[in-house]
C-alpha cells in the first residue's frame, strides 16, 4: 500500500502539471463516475487544486466537483504528454483527464468518487481521518490521544489505523519504531503520551524527509528512494524494513520479521534495541 508520502508527491506533481489547466477530454470505465460526466461534463472544467488527504487525492475541479481517489494496493495515477506510450496496458485503465499540456491516468485505482463541496463536507472516510503527518501543523496531541484511545491495539497497527493518524504506511511503521526504540508489539495504551509522541515526531520527520521540497517537486515524478537512516546508497538507506536476517544498524543483533494484525502486514524490528 503505498505510504502518505508517496500519495502526498503524488497530488503535488499532479498539481503541479494540471492546476490552472483546462478539460479537454475525459474518459472513464467506471459506470458512475462516466454517469456524473454524462450529466455535467467534465470538459471545460478548470482543474483548480490537486491535496492529498492522508491516502486519499482529491481533485478539485471548476463548477463544485471534486474527484476522491484511494490507491489502495495497486492504485496510481501517471502523468503523460499528450500521445505519450503509457507505462501501464490500456486495460488497467479506468480514467482519463486530458487537458492541452497533459493527461493524467489512473490505472487500476479501486476507489474513485465524484463528490461536491458539500457531500465532500458530509463524506465520513475523509472527515474521520485522523491529523495528517504531511500537513504543515499537524495536531500532534490530537493524534497522540487517538493513537492511545486504541488501548490493546499494538503500536504497530495502531500506526497503520488512518483514523489515528494519517500518512503511516507499513514501511513507515517498522522504520518509526525502530527509531524511536520502541516495540512495535506493546498494546499502544501502555506507552506514555511523551513517548507516543516521540513517536509521531519521528514519523513526521520520516515522512516529511522523503517529500522533496518546492524546487524538485516541479513536473518529474519522484524516482528517489525511500529513505529514513539519512543515508543515500540503496543499501543503507532504511533501519529495518526488508532487511530479516541481517545485522541491526546499531547493535548488529539480526532484524528479526513477523506478521501482524488482522491483515498479516509484515513488521521488522531488532529484538535488542526495541525491548
Ligand atoms: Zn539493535
Amino acid at each position: 500500500m503505498p505510504e502518505g508520502d508517496t500519495i502526498y508527491r503524488s497530488a503535488r506533481t499532479l498539481k503541479a502539471a494540471l492546476a490552472g489547466r483546462i478539460i479537454t477530454g475525459f474518459r472513464t470505465v467506471l459506470p458512475h463516475l462516466a454517469r456524473v460526466n454524462v450529466d455535467t461534463p467534465l470538459s471545460g472544467r478548470t482543474v483548480d487544486d490537486v491535496v492529498s488527504r492522508g491516502k486519499h487525492i482529491l481533485m478539485f475541479f471548476s463548477g463544485d466537483l471534486i474527484l476522491r481517489t484511494h490507491m489502495r494496493m495497486h492504485g496510481a495515477w501517471h502523468l503523460y504528454r499528450p500521445g505519450e506510450r503509457w507505462k501501464q496496458p490500456g486495460r488497467d485503465m479506468r480514467i482519463v483527464i486530458g487537458t492541452d499540456a497533459f493527461e493524467a491516468v489512473a490505472f487500476r485505482v479501486p476507489v474513485a468518487e465524484f463528490r461536491t463541496a458539500a457531500t465532500l463536507e458530509r463524506d465520513d472516510v475523509i472527515q474521520s481521518l485522523g491529523p495528517d503527518l504531511l500537513d504543515d501543523n499537524p495536531d500532534l496531541g490530537e493524534a497522540v490521544a487517538r493513537l492511545r484511545a486504541l488501548g490493546a491495539v499494538p503500536l504497530g497497527d495502531a500506526l497503520l489505523n488512518q483514523r489515528a493518524v494519517a500518512g503511516v504506511g507499513n514501511v513507515f511503521k517498522s522504520e518509526i519504531c525502530f527509531a524511536a526504540r520502541v516495540s512495535p508489539f506493546g498494546a499502544v495504551s501502555s506507552l506514555d503520551e511523551a513517548t507516543v509522541r516521540n513517536v509521531l515526531e519521528i514519523a513526521r520527520q520520516q515522512l516529511r524527509a522523503n517529500v522533496p521540497d518546492g524546487r524538485t517537486a516541479a513536473l518529474a515524478m519522484w524516482t528517489g528512494r525511500r529513505r529514513t537512516t539519512g543515508r543515500v546508497h540503496p543499501a543503507q538507506a532504511l533501519w529495518v524494513y526488508g532487511r530479516a536476517g541481517a545485522p541491526c544498524r546499531r547493535c548488529t543483533t539480526p532484524i528479526e520479521m513477523v506478521k501482524q494484525g488482522p491483515d498479516a502486514r509484515v513488521t521488522y524490528y531488532c529484538p535488542n534495541c526495541q525491548r
